[in-house]
């Protein structure tokens, strides 16, 4: 195997993927290409924008919103999001009073379809465990300041489900369309870490 360059400045996590990566591609156990062209599809074409679309759909359609909390796989689905991570995914509702937030505490398990790639604060360590222990103070760190009457559950992603998280809709917001709300939905919002932004 050839040695990289620049392997000082990079986490031992990246030089070990790399090495792995590697010696599956010398093995013809991975195609490289392959591998390229689906790290673009779900950092490039899938995203958050896909989550943003059923949030702002079930708040602007109450029956897509009950069957998507009915069967968040299914709902989503309709909407043509479907796809590896995704087989199985259950959508909790945050309210005024109840605030869901997610994590993987083993990897990094997350609704590919709806969101994308997690974010490297997602995979963090600190992340992983802190957010079970102690979720009031990981969230207002994130910049989110929960009253203390509001209700935190935390979702633990496994293999087997994965979860979105439906925000409040802001207030303010009762005159704007399906179209002009999906804007306000970003990503962190739909993992639990902020609410919704606020137009
Ligand atoms: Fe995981």
């Amino acid at each position: 195997m050839t040695t990289t360059s620049g392997t000082a400045e990079r986490p031992p996590v990246a030089l070990r993927t790399e090495a792995l990566e590697q010696l599956l591609t010398e093995r013809g156990l991975l195609d490289p290409e392959a591998m390229n062209a689906i790290i673009t599809t779900y950092e490039t074409n899938v995203g958050p924008l896909n989550g943003a679309k059923v949030v702002a759909k079930a708040w602007t359609d109450p029956e897509y919103r009950r069957r998507l909390l009915e069967d968040g796989t299914a709902a989503i689905r309709e909407l043509g999001f479907e796809g590896p991570q995704g087989e199985h995914i259950v959508v909790v509702e945050n309210t005024a009073t109840t605030h869901n937030v997610v994590v993987c505490t083993l990897c990094s398990c997350y609704p590919w379809p709806v969101l994308g790639l997690p974010p490297s604060w997602y995979k963090d360590p600190a992340y992983r465990s802190r957010m079970v222990k102690e979720p009031r103070t990981v969230l207002s760190e994130m910049g989110l300041e929960l009253d203390d009457d509001v209700q935190i559950t935390v979702h633990d992603s496994t293999s087997e489900v994965r979860w979105l998280v439906l925000p409040e809709r802001p207030a303010g917001t009762e005159h704007l369309s399906e179209e002009d709300l999906v804007p306000l939905v970003t990503r962190d919002s739909m993992v639990g870490v902020a609410k919704a932004e606020v137009p």
